[in-house]
């Protein structure tokens, strides 16, 4: 496990990755520090702020203006909010004003924002000048917790979502826990399901926390800050072990294959579900298929499920708003995901409460007959 270094009230998470490492600083009031953070790191540059249409009224005035008094200029550029962002289009859009502003490669690329405008500010950075200085301010805590940490990029195609990218590592990833409390609730509870997906991949004592604590996660504090930071400091300790996802990384896919199976069986309607919703299902569904397969206890899968409604995540496909789902098309779903190979299912299963493993040979009879009991 990465260490998680403590400054007063924040923390510092280290990704070390050779001559690529950076630092996740995670805490309050970091969004204030930006400025001297990145000018002590790489004085003299310029910034180009990527932010959407819903975060910068919020903080794209602020984040200039710590950047100004740093000595640092940047301009902006304002996307529309949501996944649609994610498009060869707007990536034109940002890398043709990161061009226009005559930025150099030492400049900086800076993502204000979710996941969204994390993915599409990074692959931008990764590809402009054949790759600039890239910095990541996650303002959802689905981005703190995940998407700014580990360097994937990329936007999705027709085709087919993420499919378009490369991996390109921030230098530096600031993560403000103030920033969380204008969050929707809903938006915030998504992200939380990726927290408690932590917990139940290999840290049962996580998971133990979180039972006991979720709700000063929720209403901020020392513990959202602890909740964030051993979320960085688990996934910057698989990222170091398989930078480019060729083995373990694998695992922090709890959920997802069902998840994913969910969210397009929903055509990705943010109104029926949004993907931390998609998870928590996913890691429903994992569970109570660990448990019918005689993996895990049924008193864990109920644990953990319980935890998930506690907080008011759905743990049921048929909590998903709009038509009925069949089997075949969950299958169907199932056998587009990227993680299917040679015919074998892969999913991520689990032995006991923060035990998960891969599990690479699951016939899709087992999983349509699963599935069958889950749509009654
Ligand atoms: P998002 O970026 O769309 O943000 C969700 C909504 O919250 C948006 O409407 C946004 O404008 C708004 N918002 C953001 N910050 C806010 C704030 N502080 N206050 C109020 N509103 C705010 O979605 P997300 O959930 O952050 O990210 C989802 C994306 O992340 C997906 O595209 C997914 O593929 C990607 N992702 C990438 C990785 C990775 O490793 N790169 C991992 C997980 C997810
Ligand atoms: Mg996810």
């Amino acid at each position: 496990m990465t260490d998680i270094q403590a400054s007063g009230a924040s923390k510092t998470v280290r990704v070390e990755l050779g001559a690529r490492s950076y630092d996740i600083l995670i805490g309050p009031g970091i969004l204030a520090r930006a400025g001297e953070e990145i000018a002590r790191r790489a004085p003299g540059i310029r910034a180009a702020i990527v932010t959407d249409e819903t975060v910068a009224p919020l903080y794209l005035a602020r984040m200039q203006d710590v950047l100004r008094q740093a000595g640092i200029a940047s301009s902006a550029i304002v996307m529309p909010a949501g996944e649609a962002t994610k498009s060869l289009s707007c990536l034109g859009e940002v890398v043709d004003s990161v061009l226009a502003d005559r930025l150099e490669r030492g400049d900086t690329v800076i993502a204000l924002g979710g996941g969204v405008i994390g993915d599409l500010a990074g692959f931008a950075a990764g590809i402009v000048r054949r790759g600039m200085r890239f910095i990541q301010i996650p303002t959802t805590l689905l981005a703190q917790v995940d998407s700014s940490v580990g360097g994937k990029t990329g936007i999705n195609s027709p085709r087919g979502k993420n499919l378009i990218g490369v991996f390109y590592q921030p230098q530096l990833v600031l993560a403000d826990t103030e920033v969380l409390s204008t969050l929707s609730p809903r938006e915030f509870r998504a992200g939380y399901a990726e927290v408690v997906k932590y917990g139940l991949i290999d840290q049962p004592e996580f998971f133990e926390w979180l039972e006991q604590h979720h709700a000063a996660v929720f209403a901020g504090g020392p513990e959202r800050v602890e909740a964030v930071a051993r979320c960085c400091a688990a996934k910057a300790a698989v990222v170091a072990g398989d930078e480019q996802e060729h083995g373990n990384r694998a695992l922090l896919n709890l959920g997802h294959t069902f998840g994913h199976a969910l969210e397009a069986a929903a055509n990705y309607d943010s109104a029926r579900l949004v993907h931390g919703e998609g998870v928590a299902i996913g890691m429903a569904l994992a569970h109570r298929f660990s448990a019918q397969l005689g993996l895990i206890s049924g008193q864990d899968a109920t644990r953990a499920v319980r935890h998930l409604q506690t907080v008011g995540l759905p743990t049921e496909i048929s909590q998903i708003p709009g038509p009925r789902f069949t089997v075949d098309l969950l299958m169907d779903k199932i056998a587009q995901d990227k993680k299917v190979s040679k015919g074998k299912l892969t999913f991520i299963l689990t032995r006991g409460l923060g035990q998960s493993f891969v599990a690479r040979d699951i016939s899709a009879e087992k999983v349509s007959e699963f599935l069958a009991g889950q749509l009654d």
